[in-house]
Formats: C-alpha cells, sequence, structure tokens
C-alpha cells in the first residue's frame, strides 16, 4: 500500500496546536448541556463555512454536518468517510482552578467533548488543504446531546449516514496515559439499557403481613435474584453488569405500601448477550412477583447498542495510530475497553467503522481524574495525536 501521508504532517499540526489548545479552551469555558449546543454549533458552523465545506446545521436540533469534497481521481471516487465528534457538557460544577474554568456554574466539560469538538475542526482545517488528496468525499459530523444519549439516532434519522462507507471517531480518556492510542477489534464500549419495575402487592398493616403482599419483600428477592443472572447464567468471558441503583418504597413503619419502584441499568458487550440479559431481567422479576402473589410492571428503554469495531477500519486507524505515535504506544489490550458506553455505537451500526481512545492522563498536570468528575482534566497534548490519527485514517481511507 502506497505511504498516503506526507512527511510534513506533523509540522502543519504543530502549526496549529496553538489554535487547537485556544479552541478547546474555549469550550471548555463555554459548557452547554445536551441539545442546547447553539454557541458550540454556531462556531462550528462559522469555521466549517470558511474552509469552504458545504455546511447544514440544525440537524438534530443543534448539530451540524460538514461536507468535504475530494478532488482527486481514483478508485475511492464516490466513497465517504464520516468522522464524528460530540460537542455537549454535563450538568456538574467545576472545580479546577484553571484561567480556563468553566464560566457557566453547574455546567462542566467533564467527559472532554470539548477535545473532541476542538480536534474535528483541525482535522477539517487540515483535510480541506490537501482536498487533492483525496479521491473521495469526508462527511464532518458535529453531534449534540451525547450525553443523554440522544444526539447520534435523531441525527441518523435525518439521513447523515446516507452514502458513507466508513465511520471513525475518537474518545479522549483520563484514565488512559497520555501518549498512548488504544484500538481495538471487535466491542470497546458496552451496550446500555435502563430498565424501571414498579412490583405491586397489597398494602395494609405492618404487624398484620398475612393480610397483605408485601412488595418489599418481593422486591428484594427480585434483587438478589438479579445478581445471579451474572454469577449463574453469563459466562465468565462474556462480562456484563446488572446494577439496581435506586429503591423507592413506603412512607412509614408500620405501613406495608403498595408498591416498590427498582430504578436498574444493564450493560453487555455483545448484542446476543444483551437481548438474553434484557429477556432474562424481565422473566426473573415477572416470575418471582407472581410466584409471591405480587405482579410486576416493566419499563425498559431502547438504550444504546455496544460499540462494535469492524476489523478493516479497525487496521486502519491502526497504521494511522502507529504512524502518528509509534507501534510501543498503540495498545490493543482490555483496557482499550470500557464498561461506559457510548451513542457513537449508532453510527457504527450504520457502516463499518472504528472507535478508538487517545490517552489523555498526566498526573503531574493534575489529569487522572475519571470522567464526569468536577476535577476532570486532560493532558492537552493528547489533542494532536487525536488529530494526527484521524487526519492519517482520513487519507489513506481516500488514498487511491
Ligand atoms: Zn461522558
Ligand atoms: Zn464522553
Amino acid at each position: 500500500m502506497s505511504i498516503a501521508y506526507p512527511d510534513d504532517l506533523k509540522a502543519t499540526i504543530d502549526e496549529l496546536v496553538p489554535d487547537l489548545v485556544a479552541t478547546r479552551r474555549d469550550f471548555h469555558e463555554h459548557p452547554e448541556l445536551a441539545f442546547e449546543e447553539v454557541r458550540t454549533s454556531g462556531i462550528v458552523a462559522q469555521r466549517l463555512q470558511a474552509l469552504g465545506l458545504e455546511v447544514e446545521t440544525g440537524v438534530a436540533k443543534t448539530g451540524v454536518v460538514g461536507f468535504l469534497r475530494g478532488e482527486k481521481k481514483g478508485s475511492a471516487q464516490g466513497k465517504t468517510l464520516a468522522i464524528r465528534a460530540d460537542m455537549d457538557a454535563l450538568p456538574i460544577y467545576e472545580l479546577n482552578e484553571i484561567d480556563y474554568r468553566s464560566q457557566v456554574d453547574g455546567k462542566m466539560h467533564a467527559c472532554g467533548h470539548d477535545g473532541h469538538t476542538a480536534i474535528l475542526l483541525a482535522v477539517a482545517d487540515i483535510l480541506s488543504k490537501r482536498k487533492a488528496e483525496l479521491s473521495g468525499n469526508i462527511k464532518f459530523i458535529f453531534q449534540p446531546a451525547e450525553e443523554v444519549v440522544g444526539g447520534a439516532e435523531p441525527m441518523i434519522e435525518e439521513g447523515v449516514m446516507q452514502g458513507v462507507d466508513g465511520v471513525i471517531g475518537l474518545h479522549l480518556i483520563s484514565n488512559f496515559p497520555m501518549g498512548y492510542v488504544g484500538v481495538r477489534e471487535g466491542t470497546v464500549f458496552a451496550s446500555a439499557n435502563r430498565f424501571e419495575l414498579t412490583v405491586k402487592g397489597k398494602g395494609g398493616h405492618a404487624a398484620m403481613p398475612d393480610l397483605s403482599i408485601d412488595p418489599v419483600v418481593i422486591a428484594a428477592q427480585i434483587i438478589l435474584a438479579m445478581q445471579s443472572l451474572i454469577s449463574r447464567e453469563t459466562s465468565p468471558f462474556s462480562p456484563a453488569v446488572v446494577t439496581i441503583a435506586s429503591v423507592h418504597a413506603g412512607s412509614a413503619f408500620n405501613i406495608i405500601p403498595q408498591e416498590v419502584v427498582l430504578w436498574g441499568t444493564m450493560r453487555a458487550y455483545s448484542a446476543e448477550h444483551r437481548q438474553f440479559l434484557l429477556q432474562r431481567i424481565q422473566d426473573v422479576a415477572n416470575g418471582i412477583s407472581g410466584a409471591m402473589q405480587g405482579s410486576c410492571d416493566i419499563k425498559l428503554t431502547d438504550g444504546i447498542p455496544p460499540c462494535v469495531n469492524d476489523p478493516g477500519m479497525t487496521a486502519l486507524v491502526r497504521k494511522a495510530a502507529i504512524a502518528t505515535v509509534g507501534e510501543a504506544y498503540v495498545s490493543n489490550s482490555e483496557a482499550v475497553m470500557t464498561a461506559g458506553s457510548d451513542d457513537m455505537a449508532c453510527f457504527l451500526e450504520k457502516a463499518p467503522g472504528c472507535y478508538f481512545i487517545v490517552g489523555a492522563k498526566n498526573p503531574d498536570k493534575g489529569a487522572s481524574y475519571p470522567h464526569h468528575h468536577p476535577r476532570f482534566a486532560i493532558d492537552e497534548e493528547a489533542l494532536p495525536i487525536g488529530v494526527e490519527v484521524l487526519t492519517r485514517a482520513a487519507l489513506e481511507f481516500l488514498a487511491d
């Protein structure tokens, strides 16, 4: 395969670093929550327009899509690569003492999406000046509302993945060391499903339980049985999580309540395992409730599927990562996987793709707190690494 990336790419990126960092810090100072990314998407649209891209705004409310037409004649002509970044912040009060601290009380970029947006703008900048080297097209997808799992699906419903042949994206990760890139085939982020179980009994006097059907005892059995779905029905080689995180019942010490409401979440790494566990959660809740003379109303949300990376696209990104940081710094270990979830999964269902991680942990710079923590921070030296891997992967995808 030809070397698609000229050696001057690192020099080009070096020149962009001051703007890359300033752009990220600007987004950091002005965080916006899901579907409220008006300022952020305004800046994104204006910058993409200035680069000469065809720009669509208001996609899924606050999303932006930039389209770059390659100008090289070649076999990839007509192919389109999508590159996705998410733009939203979180309802967290920032505790970092930095000059570019969040200026909006109670809102913070505590997941690195400010970095993702700045990185993709830099990639668009570089590739728009190299369209003579692209034999196909690039769609730059700036997605709203990742944190509430709301932005990807409506963008897809509005057609952003039509005609897309491959999709890539990255997540900066604060517990993965700076300088490393994590690229792995198969599932990298888990699926996520919320569920709500309303266990119904018959209320009454706490001293006369025989005249009631106690939903508290039924709920307690359900909570314990849910844990045996993992320990007894799930292969040790197929990780999954069932957590009941909220239990609401009762109003007094001497009243058996009518019902108990349980909220929980389930995570799995394959579509089949996810379906199996969703079914078993319902079977267990219904079965136990019925056996104990109660009943159970079950509400499952659609949730998001696991992020599954395509082997071919993973190989492409891996090659780009090796060219960027060197083979010793490209990991495909289990550390690349997370039990967290990400709605990049929805894009990956529509086209073969690869979602990879860029290490941003550096305790010397205070960047070691977990994502969604009020002191979350990244080592900004990870930003140009992200730019380079995405750019190289795009140049390679549309090289011939
Ligand atoms: Zn997050
Ligand atoms: Zn995130």
